[in-house]
């Protein structure tokens, strides 16, 4: 039965798919050998910056490096300080401390699991630079205000977007845009369990800023302007062209693979109407959400019983975050203790992700979302 391998993310069953046109594509990288920097690198570069109606892509080697190159390009000092969300993936706040600037972390809306835009607007003070939210599982952040913020206060705004490429945002007053491309700069991720996934890692920035387009594509290759003249510190980090090849193909689908998890995540919430003891995700008025994560809320306690429950039946289900980054060990220089983000903290205990990925079908969902109801029997 294909209830034996429900998968959180299922990258063999989308790869079999386009399986022809992925290996056409990998099997003429190799026979022109241009394997850094090649045609194909350019040609993603330009189908990616159509896809995002943005300037400008600076492709490079993973979304970390993304991160970390975005904040490189911003003329920054040490211990500048660099607004973000506790409840996100190690990365974002990884890249601001190894830069010697400093992350200030607010806590986030327990709807959207985004940063809170009241609680930024609190922990602006005279050393901020920039705001780095996050628009987590799929699910774009309120950039209305943090870009009215960031205005006021003229910070930067570098949008984390490696759980959101492809969401459409809509402003207020009724300018649209891509997740990503709203702010100053914008980063994504490739990994392969993203939402664009490539066979490796991979990542990418995004902006509109000519100067800083160039400035990022310098810093992303060693600092060089000029044949082996440096003019400033920089990275190795590159998309090599075979990741970009198969991602060339793979975007082709992106638009298909998000709706594809937005037909699982309506089922599921279907399911879980009439069952008051989970919050399915809460929809933000501003954003197409694109499910990167299905993520529950489980109340009164009974999530660490529910995934063993499901986990027991086959059925595969993670807990994206258990630990919110401010008590993290690595971070404890930051000084922040227990209870000073109850909003993630208790969100950290009640968070459940179930499967989702592109080829979820019906049989699986049902059986899903049977035992999760059944669980509450
Ligand atoms: C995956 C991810 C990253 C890092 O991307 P890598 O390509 O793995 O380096 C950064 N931020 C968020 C929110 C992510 O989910």
């Amino acid at each position: 039965m294909a209830m034996e391998n429900i998968q959180m993310v299922d990258l063999k069953g989308q790869y079999d798919k386009i399986k022809v046109e992925v290996n056409s594509a990998i099997q003429s990288v190799i026979d022109s050998s241009a394997f850094i920097k090649g045609p194909a690198l350019k040609k993603f570069q330009k189908e990616l910056e159509t896809y995002m109606a943005v300037k400008h892509v600076i492709p490079c080697a993973n979304g970390t490096d993304a991160l970390q190159l975005a904040l490189m390009g911003l003329n920054l000092k040490p211990g500048d300080e660099i607004i973000t969300s506790p409840f996100t993936f190690i990365a974002t706040i990884e890249v601001i401390q190894l830069l010697g600037l400093k992350p200030v972390l607010v806590d986030i809306d327990p709807d959207t699991f985004n940063i809170n835009p009241e609680n930024i607007k609190k922990a602006i003070t005279s050393r901020t630079k920039a705001i780095m939210p996050v628009h987590l599982f799929g699910q774009c952040a309120n950039m209305d205000k943090i870009l009215e913020l960031a205005e006021t206060h003229n910070l930067f705004v570098i949008e984390d977007t490696a759980q959101a490429i492809g969401a459409k945002y809509n402003f207020n007053n009724g300018r649209t845009g891509k997740a990503g491309t709203l702010g100053h700069i914008g980063t994504t991720s490739f990994f392969p369990s993203k939402n664009l996934g490539a066979f490796g890692d991979g990542g990418a920035i995004f902006t509109n800023d000519d100067e800083l387009a160039e400035k990022l594509s310098i810093i992303a290759n060693h600092g060089m302007k000029q044949q082996y003249y440096y003019e400033q510190v920089g990275l190795n980090s590159r998309l090599d062209s075979l990741q970009a090849a198969i991602l060339s193909v793979k975007l082709k689908y992106l638009d298909a693979y998000n709706k594809a998890r937005q037909k699982a995540a309506a089922y599921y919430d279907t399911a879980f109407q009439e069952n008051p003891q989970i919050s399915p995700p809460f929809r933000f008025k501003n954003s197409e959400h694109i499910f990167h994560q299905y993520t529950l809320k489980v109340k009164n306690g009974k999530r660490d019983a529910l995934k063993h429950f499901l986990n027991e039946k086959g059925i595969p289900a993670m807990i994206y975050y258990p630990v919110g980054l401010h008590l993290q060990e690595a971070y404890k220089n930051l000084g922040y203790v227990e209870g000073d983000f109850p909003i993630t903290e208790k969100i950290c205990t009640e968070v459940l992700s179930l499967p989702m990925h592109t080829e979820l079908d019906e049989l699986q969902l049902k059986y899903i979302t049977e035992s999760v109801n059944e669980f509450f029997k």
